[in-house]
């Protein structure tokens, strides 16, 4: 008797063009690839670009992100295709001339894109796309594709825009400024929320290219077949379960570059300074690592408060100052005069690091952070507690996982505005080792989420074997349908020749 064929399953798997969207799609890519998956990566000719240039140091010109992963036997394949701009084209610039693009016409490309690799493929391959590729439900639906969803934040992110009708009904989408400081209680899985830490789209009145982001990603859940989250459901505890009720979730989290530490991959868009070696001279857990991320910008006014509470406050510190921190503003012109003279012995400024080798370093004590949810993973993972000065999208609703439902932060600031004098504070509040215990324990959940047995890697091995029933059901689908036609046409043929 023949024995039944094992598929191996093919995914393709395209992320959003952002730092914080493709670091954890290339650990999800590894970690699927590692159970005996086929990958095959695909990234925008642009961020492969700037892949590239942030690689020059490595001494090669194009880097092949997979050769390492591929080297160690996985069937990770590599390959690029256009946004729709030229490469010299400023995205961070002209961002809402970008996002309008991908939303409506960046289709087209992927469209293009998957014949090619379709057409190169034994059988069917599947989808893994981030939730806000706008375009995920319609390729699938034209090329009869399994559609799995990755969504890179917080689940309580997700079921505040999966409801955003009920946000609506209630008068708080948009939010009103008399709103603003409502206690929301009736969104499903999500016990208690302040309207205050809505995310900064909520509060918009006008329709955004946000909106429109949000709202195309949310039409398309539906046509969704599965949606990984990178949480874990220990850590948000009511919004999970209330999630995986109405839809086909899994809390897979923290899907981050450790989790795979095997093959280590550099995803890096940006050069990194190295900092190790200036973190070893100090003293364990007294520096503090700020960062806003790689995307969202700040005022110069605020960089300056930071640079001053800095120095009241006399602590180490790496600073990551993004060229393009402050719009229109060039990063040596950011700091206070003389700022860097100052701090030369207590500080290292730095346009973009490894951050996840400075989070795990013993030196770091402190995180003042922009509440990425990226960010907000590694830092707890690292057990570092966090300073939060949320600015845009989903951090100030990461910021109330972090300072009011896990207790392992504070907030930067109380009132409106950012001073020296509250930063230096609470900077000192911070680094004084008052969040150890319960940051150890919020550690420790993630950590045993991924072990054997833990509930993001039975989560995991649970979409796993789902997944597989879908394609073997699509397969099989689509053979009946061909014996279907097969049978009908012999039909036809054989009558037509009586
Ligand atoms: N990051 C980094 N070096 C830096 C600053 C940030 O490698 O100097 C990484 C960080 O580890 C994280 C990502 O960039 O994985 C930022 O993602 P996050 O969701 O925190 O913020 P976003 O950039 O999306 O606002």
């Amino acid at each position: 008797m023949a024995e039944a064929v094992e598929i191996r399953p093919h995914a393709i798997m395209i992320p959003a063009p952002y730092q914080g969207h493709i670091n954890p799609l290339v650990d999800l890519a590894l970690n699927l690839a590692s159970r005996g998956f086929t990958i095959t990566f695909v990234n925008t000719e642009f961020v492969h670009h700037l892949l590239s240039k942030s690689h020059k140091n490595t001494g090669t010109d194009e880097i092949d992100l997979f050769s390492e992963a591929r080297k160690s036997g996985l069937d990770i394949r590599y390959t690029t295709f256009s946004d729709g701009f030229p490469l010299d084209f400023d995205r961070d610039a002209n961002v809402v001339e970008f996002w309008e693009y991908l939303i409506q016409d960046f289709v087209v490309h992927v469209d293009e894109l998957m014949g090619n690799i379709v057409k190169s493929c034994d059988y069917k391959p599947f989808l893994i796309t981030d939730t806000f590729s706008s375009w995920h439900a319609e390729i699938a639906n034209k090329y009869n594709m399994v559609n799995v969803s990755f969504w890179t934040q917080p689940a309580l992110v997700f079921a505040l825009d999966y409801h955003l009708d009920l946000l609506r009904k209630n008068g708080h989408f948009p939010l009103p400024k008399e709103k603003s400081e409502d206690t929301v209680t009736y969104v499903p899985g999500v016990e208690l929320i302040s309207t205050k830490d809505f995310m900064t789209f909520l509060h918009e009145t006008d329709i955004t290219v946000e909106h429109k982001l949000v709202f195309r990603a949310f039409e398309q859940i539906e046509n969704t077949d599965f949606i990984l989250l990178n949480t874990v459901q220990e850590l948000e505890p009511e919004t999970v379960p209330a999630l995986n009720q109405i839809l086909p979730t899994y809390a897979i989290g923290p899907v981050m570059n450790f989790s795979t530490r095997k093959i280590k991959i550099s995803t890096t868009l940006t050069q990194q300074t190295e900092c190790t070696e200036w973190l070893q001279s100090k003293p364990p857990a007294s520096v503090l690592y700020i960062s806003f991320g790689s995307f969202v910008h700040s005022t110069k006014q605020v960089i300056q408060e930071i640079a001053h509470g800095l120095l009241l406050a006399d602590i180490n510190f790496i600073w990551v100052v993004r060229t393009n921190v402050v719009i229109d503003s060039d990063a040596t012109d950011v700091l206070p005069s003389g700022f860097e003279q100052k701090v030369k012995e207590k500080g290292l400024i730095v346009p973009w690091c490894d951050q996840d080798s400075v989070l795990s370093n013993p030196g770091i004590g402190g995180f003042l952070t922009h509440c990425g949810w990226n960010s907000v993973l590694e830092g707890a993972w690292h057990g570092v507690p966090m300073l939060c000065y949320p600015l845009l999208h989903d951090q100030p609703t990461n910021r109330k996982l972090v300072v009011d439902d896990w207790k392992i932060g504070i907030n930067l600031c109380d009132g409106e505005s950012v001073t020296r004098d509250e930063v230096a504070g609470k900077i000192k509040r911070l680094m004084c080792g008052e969040f150890r215990e319960e940051i150890k324990k919020v550690s420790s959940v993630m950590r045993n989420s991924l072990d054997d047995g833990g509930s993001s890697e039975k989560n995991l091995e649970r979409f796993v074997v789902d997944l597989r029933a879908k394609i073997h059901k699509v397969i099989l689908n689509f053979a009946l349908v061909f014996l279907m036609k097969l049978v009908v046409w012999k039909f036809f043929e054989s009558t037509l020749r009586i």
